[in-house]
């Protein structure tokens, strides 16, 4: 899915896309959410949310990262059960 306003404000278009997070398993707009990405077998942060394959998204909260750390969402989410999650952290920690 290709951005139609690459550098445009997601807030200003009538439709917001809405991701559910994988930690609280809440939905929100995705201008709030922090993307993750596999990067070989490793999760990482997405920080501009355009790295190419499948994403999870999280709140940038540590209850969020760590409710999904323990419930192995990061693997369902990504379809890598066996990823390495240790990248899988706070983009601003
Ligand atoms: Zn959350």
């Amino acid at each position: 899915m290709k951005p139609r306003q690459p550098s445009g404000d997601p807030g200003a278009l009538p439709h917001v896309p809405v991701r559910t997070c994988v930690g609280c398993r809440s939905k929100a707009s995705r201008s709030v959410l922090v993307r993750y990405v596999l990067e070989g077998d490793r999760v990482v942060v997405d920080e501009n949310g355009s790295k190419p394959g499948r994403g999870a998204w999280l709140h940038p909260d540590s209850d969020c990262i760590a409710l999904a750390l323990r419930r192995r969402q990061f693997g369902r989410a990504l379809r890598s059960p066996g990823a390495d999650v240790s990248g899988a952290v706070l983009p601003d920690a």
